[in-house]
């Protein structure tokens, strides 16, 4: 039988957009003994996202996917208004995989008016994104709660592209002794090694070309530790460089940090990360490499 074939047999994954149907749902698998998954997104999906889904469908019993831009992770300046949105394709995309729900819910059904509490996020969101973007952080940790409230999932899958997400998550989970596992999976790239991201999307095709810059510079890093270097500052400085010759100006970050406390490091070593925020006209990439 061809994949395609048996791709066929899925069920199409029903859409929920109300918590309680949701709620339902999920218990009932529980109560069945079932090992629930959960893979939180904002949509506009791609091979990134369906990497998360793939290992979700393969290691769960019942996989819930969640589709919602969080308004509450965006400052006013930044591009919530004109994030992709197609739900219909996002549903296609996910009916090539045994995935039971597709949550996606209103604003109005995650945030109900006067709703006002939130989440106060780790230590370790309080540099890199954290700096740069003050409230983004307890956005996200807010939501992610929420959506755990939601589908008491036995384990969550979350990409590494958002690495200080996961550090942001994996924190929460343990200081609110949350119910839930939760899988980091790699990063999936480009041919040319430009992580794949929704926001990609808004580059023109020269632009494009331009961002393949940041994970070259970051790669670049690596290799160069892999050959014996382990100053930090010459290590950024040749990052640093490598965006320059690309004439990408705007660097919101390029740090070397403890992949645990995201802390800079002067001197680099195994547990080290490299993490880049840039801006490639007025789209603002993020990607991370780390060193070992
Ligand atoms: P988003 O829709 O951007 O909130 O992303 C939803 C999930 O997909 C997050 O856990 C991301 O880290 C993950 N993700 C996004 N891009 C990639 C990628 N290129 N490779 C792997 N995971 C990704």
């Amino acid at each position: 039988m061809s994949s395609l074939a048996f791709q066929d047999l899925n069920m199409p994954a029903a859409i929920i957009t109300e918590p309680a149907e949701l709620l339902a749902a999920v218990n009932q698998q529980k109560r069945m003994g079932k090992r629930v998954g959960l893979v939180p997104t904002m949509g506009a999906l791609h091979e990134g996202h369906l990497s998360l889904v793939k290992r979700c469908t393969s290691e769960a019993d019942f996989t819930v996917v969640t589709i919602f831009v969080n308004p509450t992770q965006f400052a006013p300046s930044e591009d919530l208004d004109k994030y992709p949105r197609n739900l219909e394709r996002d549903v296609a995309l996910l009916n090539a995989y045994p995935v039971d729900v597709v949550f996606a819910p209103s604003v109005e059904t995650m945030y109900p008016e006067g709703a006002s509490t939130s989440v106060n996020p780790p230590a370790v969101a309080t540099s890199l994104e954290g700096e740069l973007r003050p409230a983004h952080f307890a956005g996200v940790a807010t939501v992610v709660l929420k959506l755990f409230q939601l589908v008491p999932a036995d384990v969550s899958y979350f990409g590494q592209k958002d690495y200080q997400q996961t550090r942001v998550i994996g924190d929460m989970i343990r200081d609110l002794n949350l119910p839930v596992k939760m899988q980091v999976c790699p990063i999936i790239r480009e041919a040319d090694g430009l992580a794949l991201s929704s926001r990609n999307a808004y580059l023109s095709e020269q632009q494009r070309l331009q961002a393949t810059a940041l994970s070259r510079a970051l790669f670049q890093v690596k290799s160069l530790y892999d050959q014996g270097e382990s100053d930090a500052t010459l290590l950024l400085q040749a990052a640093n460089q490598t965006l320059a010759d690309a004439s990408i100006n705007e660097i919101d970050y390029v740090a070397l940090v403890n992949k645990q406390t995201l802390r800079p490091v002067e001197q680099v070593d195994d547990d080290t990360i490299l993490l880049g925020a840039v801006y490639v006209g007025s789209t603002r990439l993020i990607d991370n490499v780390l060193i070992k």
